[in-house]
């Protein structure tokens, strides 16, 4: 007990100016990527040319779905089990990205809502170390 891990590796970060995403960004056409791309998907730009780029931490619910049972492994999640709102978020940077909803009553979660990255705990994995992922909570 006592050690902290992260979800993914590579996927976020504590920064000095709070969570970021560790996303992407092509120089020629904008277009954003999470996770972080090694080339550009966009069929009309016409010079792939890739940028490391913090993504969040505004953002708002385009869509969500409360999960009431525990996800199988290797979803790491409460135990005892709590429902929780997962959501599909716009972010203001122009793409979508899935997350938890930390808040204390997944029912009170709407579409719409405004939200913000934070990095929280989702449970422990089989080791007993707490698992830490990008989150988005209810502004
Ligand atoms: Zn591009």
């Amino acid at each position: 007990m006592g050690d902290t891990i992260e979800s993914v590796e590579g996927l976020f970060e504590d920064t000095a100016n709070g969570p970021r995403l560790l996303g992407s960004r092509c120089a020629t056409c904008s277009t954003p990527y999470f996770p972080r791309s090694s080339g550009c998907h966009n069929p009309d730009c016409d010079l792939s040319k890739m940028e490391d780029t913090y993504l969040g931490p505004k953002g708002r619910i385009w869509s969500l779905s409360v999960q009431t049972y525990p996800p199988p492994p290797p979803v790491v999640s409460n135990d005892p089990f709590e429902p929780f709102a997962a959501a599909m978020v716009d972010l203001e940077e122009g793409l979508r990205v899935l997350g938890r909803i930390v808040c204390d009553d997944p029912g009170q979660v709407n579409v719409g809502d405004e939200v913000e990255l934070v990095i929280a705990p989702l449970g422990n994995d089989a080791d007993g170390r707490e698992v830490v992922s990008w989150q988005f909570k209810p502004v």
